[in-house]
């Protein structure tokens, strides 16, 4: 079975820069991690690997940097990574970020399987699994808890709906998003990190792509515009209350009571 893990390089630190002309996250200045979510993908990837035989690629579309989080999932057990960076790509909203991931899928050829992450931690629209798919034009299904592979080329996933868990079949190919927690990721390896001569990272520009038209790809191809990021304002109503512990606590209460919180 052909398996592609799709992957993102996110901020490490709550502390990120936004660049106030354009809105976007100064990235490449920032502390960046997998995104956690994205481990229970390539787990799941390698677990069905283990199973049924076939290879697992991972890739990312993200600035050159990102390079670092196929080199961790190749160290966890991925055959291969791929790079999709370029200058063009960036600015993209959900839309034109899943764009570009299915222009790479369709640069590499054909998948049986392509597993996301439930959502990020940064971005955390949990859109652009599903938008992929749709681009694609393959069935998806979201918040995944285990996959099983039926004979004829089908699966049988176990879907998380919250107050439930639902059984479902879906044809190959198809696009799964994978539930936090769905199993336990394992480590990267140091053996292999040691011994690993050579790591494969292919790497695709635009140029690479099968639609090359600028247009479409970046902050130009993208529907959403940021018009400003600010922090939340903070609604500070501050009350002092003076008297002695009893008197404060009655008062408390009072309060509580009048704005119906207990
Ligand atoms: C107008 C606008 C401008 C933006 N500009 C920038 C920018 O300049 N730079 C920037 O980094 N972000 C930018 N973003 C954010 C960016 O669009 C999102 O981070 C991106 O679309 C992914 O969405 P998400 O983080 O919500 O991922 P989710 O949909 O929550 O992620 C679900 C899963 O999709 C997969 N996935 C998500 N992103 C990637 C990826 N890049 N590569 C491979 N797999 C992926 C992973 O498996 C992940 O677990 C911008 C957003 C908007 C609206």
């Amino acid at each position: 079975m052909r398996i592609l893990v799709c992957i993102k390089q996110v901020p490490g630190t709550a502390k990120v820069d936004v660049d106030e002309k354009t809105g976007v996250l100064k990235r490449d200045t920032a502390e960046t991690k997998m995104n956690p979510f994205d481990l229970f993908a390539i787990e799941e990837g390698l677990k069905i690997r283990e199973k049924y035989g076939g290879n697992v690629d991972v890739l990312t579309m993200g600035p050159s940097q990102a390079e670092a989080v196929l080199v961790e999932a190749v160290w966890m057990g991925a055959d291969r990574g791929i790079l999709l960076s370029d200058r063009n790509f960036a600015g993209a909203d959900v839309a034109a970020t899943s764009y570009t991931i299915v222009q790479g899928i369709r640069k590499m050829g054909d998948y049986d399987l392509i597993i996301c992450g439930k959502q990020t931690t940064d971005g955390d629209t949990a859109q652009t699994g599903p938008e992929a798919a749709e681009f694609l034009q393959i069935e998806h299904i979201s918040n995944v808890l285990e996959i099983e592979r039926k004979e004829g080329g089908r699966l049988v996933v176990l879907e998380n709906q919250d107050d439930c868990v639902r059984k479902l079949e879906i044809p190959l190919p198809c696009l799964i998003t994978v539930e936090k927690n769905a199993n336990t990721p394992r480590l990267p390896s140091l053996k292999r990190a040691l011994t690993e001569k050579q790591i494969e990272i292919i790497k695709l520009e635009l140029r690479d792509l099968p639609d090359t038209d600028t247009n479409h790809y970046g902050l130009t191809g993208s529907p959403t515009q940021v018009e400003r990021i600010f922090p939340p304002e903070k609604k500070e109503t501050k009350q002092m209350f003076e008297g002695n512990a009893g008197q404060i606590a009655a008062k408390f209460k009072e309060i509580l009571t009048e704005q119906k919180f207990v």
